[in-house]
């Protein structure tokens, strides 16, 4: 019998410290949850969550003694934490410890996408070189850039921007202190006043489609769109649109609304840097993150406060 259910893709390191620090059975996914019996599922105190797949009431509900999902992330929008508080469960999440990776990976997409990098790679390898010259791309240093969402990992990215010499606007609920960074109180407006745009908003409800239609016309045909936050958050078939008719420069991509059967659209783009989710996906990081979910799942069980709490 286990009080600790951990439910995904777990690296070895991480299993072998689920199963040996915390003797936690492992699970594919949430599906296998209701092939427990009873008394087995009764057990369950806390849940080591991997996964992008809705967790909600109904779920939670075949735990009948869960306290805690410790989510294994910083975004936390496949759990649904109104029906965890009605039910008295707490909701951790990993921030902070992926915010260098996620925001490197977003500097990455832009300066791939302006100097269109893996296209040039492509060109090199099909043999075209000897033919001639590959076609000019486009500066990034010292653009316009908006950063829509200026939390932890929407500051890094800011920073390292500034660093290429870039003038920096961004979107946020409230203004923020910055060092002279201008604030936008709408998505248009600051798609309006920049060149390109890095998405670092939270995911879920509350955000979908805040990168609307009128956000990338606002953008314009010279704009690179880049996404590290959630596939929600932009209107998908919008941005596809624009993408195909050249409304938009391109854009650079590491969420999708269909994530992993993204829209075969974007397959046939050239205007696209596609990467398959992978902000936080290092050695160093995943570690940290894996170490953080079970010091929370740790001091739940040991009635400690939690790191990092959610709810
Ligand atoms: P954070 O510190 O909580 O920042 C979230 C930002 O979203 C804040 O700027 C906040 O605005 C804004 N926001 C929250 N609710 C909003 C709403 N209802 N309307 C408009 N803006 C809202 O989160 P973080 O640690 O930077 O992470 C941001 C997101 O990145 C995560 O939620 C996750 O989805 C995504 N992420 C992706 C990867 C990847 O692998 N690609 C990895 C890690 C994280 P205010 O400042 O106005 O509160």
């Amino acid at each position: 019998m286990a009080r600790v259910l951990a439910i995904g893709a777990y690296s070895d390191e991480d299993r072998a410290a689920l199963q040996g620090d915390l003797g936690a059975r492992m699970l594919a996914g949430l599906d296998a949850i209701s092939a427990l019996s009873v008394p087995e599922r009764a057990e369950v105190e806390a849940m080591a969550y991997k996964g992008h797949a809705a967790l909600d009431g109904a779920v939670m509900d075949l735990l009948p003694n869960l306290r805690l999902i410790a989510n294994f992330g910083v975004g936390y929008d496949a759990i649904n934490v109104g029906d965890a508080t009605a039910r008295g469960i707490r909701v951790t999440n990993t921030p902070d410890v992926l915010n260098d990776d996620v925001a490197d990976l977003a500097v990455a997409l832009l300066l791939a996408e302006s100097r269109r990098m893996v296209a040039a790679d492509i060109w090199t390898r099909a043999g075209n070189w000897p033919q001639g010259e590959f076609p000019l791309a486009r500066k990034m240093s010292g653009r316009r850039i908006g950063v829509l969402g200026l939390g932890r990992i929407g500051r890094e990215i800011a920073d390292r921007l500034a660093a290429f010499k870039a003038e920096i606007h961004y979107f946020a609920r409230s203004e923020k202190p910055t060092p002279g960074w201008q604030w936008h109180a709408d998505p248009v407006a600051l798609a309006a006043a920049v060149d390109d745009l890095v998405i670092a908003v939270v995911g879920g409800p509350e955000t979908a489609g805040l990168v609307s239609a009128e956000v990338i016309a606002a953008l314009g045909p010279d704009g690179i769109l880049v996404n590290i936050s959630r596939g929600s958050v932009v209107d998908e078939a919008a941005l596809l649109d624009a993408l195909e008719q050249g409304r938009l420069r391109g854009a650079g991509l590491d969420v999708f609304v269909n994530e992993p059967r993204i829209d075969p659209r974007f397959l046939a783009l050239s205007n696209v840097t596609l990467l398959p989710h992978v902000g936080s996906a290092t050695h160093e990081t995943r570690a940290a993150m894996g170490a953080l979910q079970r010091q929370n799942i740790l001091a739940l069980l040991g009635d400690e406060p939690l790191v990092t709490p959610v709810n």
